[in-house]
């Protein structure tokens, strides 16, 4: 079977490697789609040799299954989860492996054939792509989490920092959800107009502008009910908590870098969110569902395996022109 390495800054090669077979409780996935994700920032980095082969956000179809695998069978059609935790600390035993202490990325997407045992497999909905079924696996689960994290209200004039594909989706989300006003930040135009098509209201530009003043006047004088942030830096992140109002929410999904000065918080909230637990996956299904919401509508490329190399340079060095990207396997 074909599987990408990383080997070099920039640099991913196909090679040929065994088809591998599963063991007690495991499955063989026919890997038939993996998107890139924004944590996939590996490729601009010297490769090491104890790499695994990448790709943390795929579907397929089961192939085989090992020695009492029965939850699934073959043929059956799967998405992958992407955190294992230990299975047994506290917040394991809660079904929020996202939380473990020693939780780990779960790989291997980047090639023909891989093995996943059923705590790491959903049932892929009937009717679907498999590109999209890829974006079932990590990317929406991200935004629809943050939903849950920090909840909108129908009144709120909401903020969205980073249309990257994740903001995007966060625009998505929250006009299908339903709020008064929702204002998408980011310094690309491209990124910019894709909101506005996917739902925002207003665009700006946050370097091309006093982007608090702005916000406040869009809403009204005061600032933001809430803000959803996918910027990490610290500036950033300053100018997203102060263009709320007082006693806003704030849902940041990356780590935080940098000093701030946030000298008065005013009964803010800031909370954090990190992808989504196992128990939300058919819930985020029947959201996609019940608003029948094309997530292809997010996916700027697909490339077969075989281009694997020009679609990270696309995703992670043409940001005018790249959305969501994903890696077919036929
Ligand atoms: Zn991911
Ligand atoms: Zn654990």
């Amino acid at each position: 079977m074909k599987s990408a390495f990383h080997t070099g800054v920039k640099e991913i090669t196909i090679r040929e490697t065994p088809v591998p077979t599963p063991g007690p409780g495991e499955y063989l996935v026919r890997i038939k789609a993996c998107a890139i994700c924004g944590s996939d920032t590996w490729w601009a980095s010297p490769a090491s040799d104890t790499e695994p082969v990448h790709g943390h956000e795929s579907a397929g179809v089961i192939e085989a299954c090992g020695p009492g695998a029965t939850r699934y069978k073959v043929g059956d059609r799967v998405v992958c989860y992407a955190i294992r935790g230990c299975g047994s600390c506290e917040n394991c035993r809660n079904g929020i492996p996202t939380r473990c202490a020693s939780s780990q990325f779960v790989e291997g997407g980047f090639q023909e054939y891989s093995l996943f045992t059923a705590d790491l497999l959903f049932p892929c909905p009937e009717g679907i792509d498999f590109v999209t079924a890829s974006l079932l696996s990590d990317a929406i689960g991200v935004p629809l989490r943050g939903l849950r994290r920090l909840p909108p209200a129908p009144t709120d004039s909401v903020t969205v920092w980073g249309l990257g594909p994740l903001g995007l989706l966060q625009v998505l989300f929250l006009r299908a959800r339903g709020v008064k006003q929702i204002i998408g930040l980011d310094t690309v135009e491209a990124r910019r107009k894709k909101a506005l098509e996917l739902g925002a209201d207003f665009v700006l530009d946050p370097a091309g502008c006093d982007v608090v003043a702005e916000v406040a006047k869009l809403c009204g004088g005061d600032g933001a009910d809430k803000a959803y942030t996918f910027v990490r830096n610290a500036q950033a992140t300053e100018t997203a908590v102060r263009s709320t109002k007082k006693g806003a929410g704030i849902c940041t999904f990356v780590g935080l870098e940098g000093n701030f000065n946030l000298p008065e918080w005013l009964e803010r909230t800031m909370v954090w969110s990190f992808y989504f637990t196992p128990d939300e996956y058919s819930d985020n299904v029947r959201f996609l569902q019940e608003h029948r919401i094309d997530l292809r509508r997010v996916v700027s490329d697909v490339f077969p395996l075989d281009r694997i190399g020009e679609a990270f340079a696309k995703r992670f060095a043409d940001r005018e022109h790249s959305t969501k990207i994903v890696i077919t396997m036929d």
